[in-house]
């Protein structure tokens, strides 16, 4: 936030009692916590944004012009640019804005109190609602407003609140917002998938979601996604792991949330759309827990040799297996080719494959060697 690329947006956009930092970034920094994407609030209208930073030689893209936002590109570093505005009309999903020159009108229609701070560029922090720096101190995720009804406004509130819970919230949740979330959770399934997923792998991503997701789910949140035999302590077991390792793969924690089913990445599909590289990464983890129920020395090279090195690793996470284990050897390699069996005198056809198949049981049985 100090650096010359921010400077020169907030520059650009008319300096800092018209262009402020917003929201994530300043909530992250007040906590300490690293920054994710940084977002401006600006009294200026989203065409004149667009004409300024083009004037000061900064990229503009119009990303969501129509709801005010326009991304800046500076040196490669992206900010999120929305005019102040607020919501004329939603439906639960989408909004009607109008834009204003009011801060503390445009902290009305963000979600929670802690998600409403701005800051300027010499750091001094503003908080228009007057409780949002106390409720992020306290570690309370409040909604700005009535809950029940900022969570008709748009249903992924919900998911939202328990996300900014498990990674700002301290004790118990706030009773009123989580009755709300809880009343709301038919409603859930009106969202499109695409934005479930997005803040479901959010949640996924904290390291204190395990408790999260269990009191999700006793609420009838998140149904067809954490099912019933999910088991808190092992999610919370594994992340400990990761943690040790600095390894954060999200589709090992999905395979606990699925309740280690085979058939669990089948079953996100209908409430989720994960990349497909997660999905196919899930199979990879199941199928080496199931070879790892037992920890062997030759357990661990066939998982290597069934499910490559990273699917390994999580799978003796999740079976606690002894950290003595986690040093993987090399993933074993299959010396025998067709090519080889043709060159000592195999017909080609089905014989060659026949052949290679048991050679490699052969090889496999005696030890990779
Ligand atoms: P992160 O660190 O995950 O990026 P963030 O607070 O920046 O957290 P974003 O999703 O980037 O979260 O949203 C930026 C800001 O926009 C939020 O801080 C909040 O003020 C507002 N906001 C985002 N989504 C909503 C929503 N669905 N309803 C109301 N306000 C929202
Ligand atoms: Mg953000």
């Amino acid at each position: 936030m100090i650096s010359p690329q921010a400077t020169k947006v907030i520059e650009a956009l008319g300096g800092d009692t018209v262009t402020r930092f917003v929201g994530g970034c300043v909530r992250n920094w007040v906590v300490g916590e690293v920054i994710g994407d940084i977002d401006l609030a600006t009294k200026l209208k989203p065409r004149e944004v667009m004409g300024r930073l083009k004037k000061a030689g900064i990229k503009a893209v119009p990303t969501g012009i129509d709801h005010g936002t326009i991304t800046a590109v500076c040196d490669k570093v992206v900010f999120e640019v929305t005019t102040l505005r607020h919501d004329v009309e939603t439906d639960g999903r989408h909004a009607v804005v109008a834009f204003t020159d009011d801060w503390a009108e445009d902290a009305r229609r963000r979600d929670f109190t802690m998600n409403t701070l701005l800051a300027d560029l010499s750091g001094v922090i503003y908080d228009p609602l007057g409780r949002g720096l106390s409720d992020l101190k306290k570690g309370k995720v409040i909604f700005v407003g009535e809950a029940a009804e900022r969570i008709a406004e748009d249903y992924l509130r919900v998911l939202r609140f328990f996300r900014f819970h498990a990674r700002y919230g301290r004790g118990k949740p706030d009773e009123l917002a989580l009755n709300s979330c809880a009343a709301a959770s038919r409603k859930l399934k009106t969202l499109s998938k695409e934005r479930v997923t997005q803040e479901f792998l959010k949640i996924l991503k904290v390291h204190k979601c395990p408790s999260v997701l269990t009191l999700m789910r006793t609420n009838n949140l998140l149904r067809g996604i954490v099912v019933t035999s999910y088991q808190e302590l092992l999610l919370t077991s594994l992340i400990k792991k990761q943690k040790e390792c600095d390894d954060w793969a999200l589709s090992a924690r999905l395979v606990i949330v699925g309740g280690l089913k085979r058939s669990a990445p089948a079953a996100f599909e209908k409430s989720l759309r994960l990349p497909k590289r997660m999905i196919s990464q899930m199979s990879e983890i199941l199928g080496a827990v199931k070879i790892l129920r037992e920890v062997t020395e030759q357990g661990v090279k066939l998982s290597l040799y069934r499910h490559g090195a990273e699917a390994t690793l999580q799978a003796l996470f999740i079976v606690g297996a002894s950290t003595k284990f986690y040093t993987l050897p090399p993933v074993p390699v299959f010396p025998v080719t067709g090519k080889g069996l043709l060159k000592e005198g195999f017909q080609a056809g089905p014989e060659i494959g026949i052949e290679l198949k048991k050679r490699e049981a052969a090889w496999i049985a005696n030890g990779f060697v």
